[in-house]
């Protein structure tokens, strides 16, 4: 799980989502536009098919008024005189046909251009039968004195029309090919004209009426057929013509996509690092769980033994990395989470601190929000430890600010006093506040700000840090010297010593998780200041520093 989650986390991971999701918008995009064209061009073939169609249809409609006519009309004795006149005279009509013949059960006796043939022809077995018209395909129409001429002939009993060959017109779209072809009740085909080959698909694809299904091997086939069911237009689209043909809205189609799916995707890395930032993961899972402590060592000057230690927090994120305060106390003091989180710290630290061995005595400091210090909310925070006070002493460190000096704030501190909880101001001397706090304000200690103890030897900081401690000394008030590094800077500040003077650092220890911490304590056997300082100091192993 937290593999997965880190996918989402770290900034290279997420670019790579974010160019999956323009991959798969540009994808969306650019298939909803092909089903859009498809259907498109599925409309432009059916057009062109229904007006190639359109022109047969018309064909057979004469052919069939034809019939009709020659049944009512020519009523004379066959192959008379009266007969053939009867015949010329449906002739005459303006519908294509011109070659009428009289051919009982198929066998040809006479026609407009032979009124009488010496031996009657028969037609022999027709190549379609269909709706009681027998025809016959392409015929050499030399037996009727039309020599040289080929003609398809259709016979509705006893009457029969040569019925001329017809081309189909070039489609409107360059890229669309057309078939005509005559499709037999059994479901054979004849090629009539256009390009040949193209009914020779699959009955469904060309008959089909979604977008894509009449796709096939790069060219959409589509088939309809008039209302005999004979006459028929294959149609035929190649993507690779269409293309050709269409590459300026294929490119705008291009870019339109590309551009949707670049919006898509910036919305979708915008929701992503909302949903994953560190403030949202934060929110999200701060709880017990995610709480981890560390203990800071905190030496008595005078005696060099451990007195306390310095409870500080860290937060497992979601991907199991661990977070040090500077990432994540901005985002509890932003969305009021202080009471929350303080909390935790206390209801972790108090457990942890419990697995220690029972003799072990420590001052505990917790760091917390001045703006916590109203109300009874860190009274009733820190009460958890009133059943093991006579193991663990509490301090809290107040950072000092303006904010300290409110006169709730000063009630708060007091109240948290009488129940037993020691207040330090923490960072001493850092920011911009005034040095008057300190005499003005009743709190048991002060943490000196680490940039003094840090400051190199001779430089104005470092002599500030003299002075400071001087001015603390003067108020009475116990004192923590924080970030202490070297062995040179912890033996000059012991030098001037005295037992109200603590100090903790890195040269002392860095800050511990529980277990190294209490292997730590079983080194260096711990004793609170406050019973240090009537206490006869312990033998020197358990001193930091003899
Ligand atoms: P802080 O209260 O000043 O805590 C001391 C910080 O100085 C710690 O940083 C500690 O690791 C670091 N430090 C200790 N010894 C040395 C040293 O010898 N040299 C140097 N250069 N640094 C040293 P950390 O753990 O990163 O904590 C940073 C700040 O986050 C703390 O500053 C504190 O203000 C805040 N913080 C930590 N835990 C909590 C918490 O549970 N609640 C609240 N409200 N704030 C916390
Ligand atoms: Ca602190
Ligand atoms: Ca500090």
């Amino acid at each position: 799980m937290a593999k997965l989650v880190s996918v989402f986390i770290s900034a290279g991971h997420r670019r790579l989502i974010v160019a999956v999701i323009w991959a798969a918008a540009f994808a969306f995009v650019l298939g909803l536009i092909g089903i859009v064209a498809a259907r498109q061009i599925g409309i432009v073939m059916r057009a062109e098919i229904g007006s190639a169609l359109e022109r047969f249809e018309r064909l057979d409609e004469n052919v069939r008024n034809t019939f009709a006519m020659l049944h009512k009309d020519v009523t004379a004795e066959p192959c008379s005189p009266a007969f053939g006149s009867q015949l010329r005279k449906v002739a005459f009509l303006p519908d294509g046909l011109s070659e009428f013949i009289y051919a009982p059960d198929g066998v040809v006796r006479c026609s407009i251009s032979a009124p009488r043939l010496v031996a009657p022809v028969a037609l022999g077995t027709p190549d379609i039968t269909a709706d009681s018209v027998a025809i016959w395909l392409d015929r050499d129409l030399g037996f009727l004195r039309l020599d040289g001429l080929h003609g398809t002939i259709a016979l509705s009993e006893p009457f029969a029309v040569v019925v001329p060959k017809q081309q189909i017109v070039t489609p409107f779209h360059p890229w669309v090919e057309l078939e005509t072809g005559l499709a037999a009740p059994d479901n054979s085909w004849w090629h009539r004209s256009g390009t040949p080959g193209i009914n020779e698909h699959d009955e469904n694809r060309l008959a089909s009426g979604s977008a894509w299904s009449p796709l096939h091997a790069g060219a959409f086939v589509l088939r309809q057929c008039g209302r005999s069911g004979l006459q028929c237009v294959a149609a035929r689209a190649r993507l690779a013509d269409i293309l050709a043909a269409e590459w300026k809205r294929f490119l705008v189609a291009l870019v339109g996509a590309a551009l949707v799916a670049a919006w898509v995707a910036a919305q979708g890395s915008r929701l992503i690092r909302a949903y994953w930032s560190l403030e949202a993961r934060f929110r999200r899972h701060l709880d017990a769980g995610s709480i981890v402590l560390a203990y800071q060592p905190i030496i008595h000057l005078e005696s060099g033994r451990v007195s306390g230690c310095e409870v500080l927090a860290r937060w497992r994120d979601v991907d199991d990395t661990i977070l040090f305060p500077d990432a994540f106390i901005g985002i509890v003091e932003r969305y009021d989470l202080t009471r929350r989180f303080t909390s935790l710290v206390a209801q972790r630290a108090f457990e942890e601190l419990s697995s220690l061995p029972d003799q072990v005595r420590l001052r505990v400091n917790f760091n917390i929000f001045p703006r916590d210090l109203d109300g009874d909310t860190l009274r009733e925070i820190f009460s958890i430890f009133d059943q093991a006070r006579e193991r663990f002493e509490i301090t809290l460190e107040i950072v000092e600010s303006g904010a300290i000096q409110a006169d709730s704030a000063q009630r708060e501190i007091e109240e948290l006093r009488r129940a037993g909880i020691d207040i330090y101001i923490d960072d001493f001397g850092a920011g911009y506040s005034n040095m008057a706090n300190l005499a003005t304000l009743s709190v048991d200690g002060v943490k000196l700000d680490r940039a003094f103890a840090l400051a190199p030897d001779g430089s104005l900081t470092a002599q500030m840090l003299v002075h400071a401690v001087e001015m603390i000394r003067a108020t009475g008030r116990a004192m923590v010297i924080e970030g202490v590094e070297t062995a040179e800077r912890l033996a000059q500040l012991r030098r001037w010593a005295t037992p109200l003077d603590h100090a903790q650092g890195y040269f002392i220890s860095r800050p511990l998780a529980i277990d190294r911490f209490a292997a730590f304590l079983a080194d260096h056997e711990p004793q609170p200041a406050s019973i240090e300082a009537t206490a006869i100091a312990g033998p020197g192993a358990s001193r930091i520093v003899a």
